[in-house]
């Protein structure tokens, strides 16, 4: 017999993130390749062990020169300095620069001692004295060098000893560098959560079967899936779990051993709609029904398995725009905090609408939009029909243009503010 549960009302969508956030735990660290923690966040400090660059180099190819034999050089009156050597990157000056002498140099190789700047190629006699094949013993200065021209100072870019990169910074590509620089090749990190994906339906198939009649391919895993993908978890795709209590329970034990398990379809009224039964049986439900438009069946709560197992699942609408919008509003969130992130809105802009949005029934419209900049200004049209079964529309928008719950229209020519789906300026819509 299902025991008898409480049923939450419907909530805010604010209200939903809360309840969902409060319920999912902050992931352990643990020590990853570099490489692959790219959008992850840093679980340690990250304190420079020594100085960069490590010492004074050259900013260009040229000649190491102690400045005061340069001093008044100019085209009409070149300085000549003999040449004892030479020092490329990756090698360590054997010489230092006497008086009356240069050193030449490339770009990254440490600034031998007693040299102060470095005369780059132009500003010397370099290739007319290649052409020339004149002796390269000597170099005549043309130019008279800036102090501390072209020489890079030790530790302008880090000092020993610096905190560098603090606990809690969300890697990007330029932190990847830093962190090789610093000589890293693994880094401590919150883990990414592994999330499994489930689909329910009888009328399901998997992508690659033959179609037959009465049946659909599943997408829902697919897509969510990939986004679980963009915001940094390990998606598992189990499959497909049949529209009765059997193939439903046994497939969700299998998900138990993830971090967070993701259904779709099954939480609306229909006769064949088990997701919340089991759920409402084997957990504890913490939003059941959302004031958004798509996505109003939505479930989430602990789920509870053999040996005391236990895991957040979220129940995804089944039409595949609500399942993605869903996922967006309130999985999204879900996934960043259980990686440590802490900035969990999605990026908005505002824009001038150029459509209407229709408000119904009192729910957040997030409406498929697609952004555009014109001298400066967004705008957002719709992408057309808006039913939650065109997933097509989903490949058109860049954006989800929202109308508050408390706002029956909104006309052309509002201000309107946009979640954004994605940023790229390639896309032509
Ligand atoms: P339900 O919530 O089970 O009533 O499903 C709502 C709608 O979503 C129905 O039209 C389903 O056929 C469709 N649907 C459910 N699951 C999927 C899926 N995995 N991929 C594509 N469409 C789905
Ligand atoms: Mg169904």
């Amino acid at each position: 017999m299902p025991k008898k549960v409480m049923i939450p009302d419907m909530l805010s969508v604010e209200e939903a993130r809360e309840r969902i956030l409060a319920l999912v735990p902050l992931l352990e660290p643990e020590e990853r390749p570099l490489l692959e923690t790219l959008g992850q966040v840093l679980a340690q400090d990250v304190v420079a062990a020594f100085d960069i660059p490590p010492w004074d180099n050259s900013a260009m190819d040229g000649y190491a020169v102690r400045r005061q034999d340069t001093l008044g050089a100019s085209q009409d009156n070149p300085k000549s300095l003999r040449v004892t050597g030479s020092v490329a990157a990756g090698q360590w000056p054997r010489e230092r620069v006497r008086a009356g002498t240069a050193i030449r140099i490339m770009t990254g190789a440490p600034i031998p001692a007693g040299a102060d700047a470095v005369v780059p190629f132009e500003d010397t006699d370099e290739l007319d004295r290649k052409a020339q094949s004149r002796s390269q013993e000597e170099v005549t200065i043309l130019k008279e060098p800036r102090p501390g021209v072209n020489v890079r100072h030790v530790g302008e870019d880090v000092r020993h000893g610096e905190l560098v990169l603090p606990k809690g910074t969300v890697l990007r590509p330029s932190h990847i560098g830093v962190l090789a620089s610093l000589g890293y090749a693994t880094v401590k990190v919150v883990r990414r959560p592994q999330v499994s994906i489930l689909a329910t339906g009888d009328e399901l198939l998997p992508p690659g079967e033959p179609l037959q009649p009465g049946k659909i391919y599943d997408s829902n895993s697919y897509s969510v899936a990939a986004l679980v993908m963009r915001y940094g978890g390990v998606p598992r795709v189990m499959g497909i779990a049949r529209d009765n209590l059997e193939s439903l329970n046994r497939m969700l034990d299998d998900g138990l051993s993830s971090d967070m398990l993701i259904t779709s379809a099954g939480v609306s009224k229909g006769d064949y709609d088990m997701v919340k039964d089991v759920l409402a049986e084997r957990g504890e439900i913490a939003v059941w029904s959302v004031r958004m438009r798509p996505a109003r069946p939505l479930a989430f709560g602990i789920l509870r398995g053999k040996g005391g197992r236990s895991v957040p699942h979220l129940g995804l609408p089944g039409n595949p725009v609500s399942a993605m919008v869903a996922f967006e509003e309130l999985g999204r969130p879900a996934l960043l905090k259980m990686m440590g992130r802490t900035a969990l809105a999605k990026p908005a802009i505002e824009a001038i609408l150029e459509d209407p949005i229709v408000n119904e029934d009192g729910r957040r419209v997030y409406a498929r939009a697609v952004v555009t900049r014109r001298n400066g200004t967004y705008y957002a049209r719709l992408t057309g029909p808006q039913g939650s079964n065109i997933l097509t529309s989903m490949t058109r928008a860049n954006g989800l243009a929202i109308c508050p719950e408390d706002v029956p229209v909104m006309e052309k020519g509002q201000r309107v503010q946009v979640e954004m789906l994605d940023w790229d300026e390639e896309v032509v819509y």
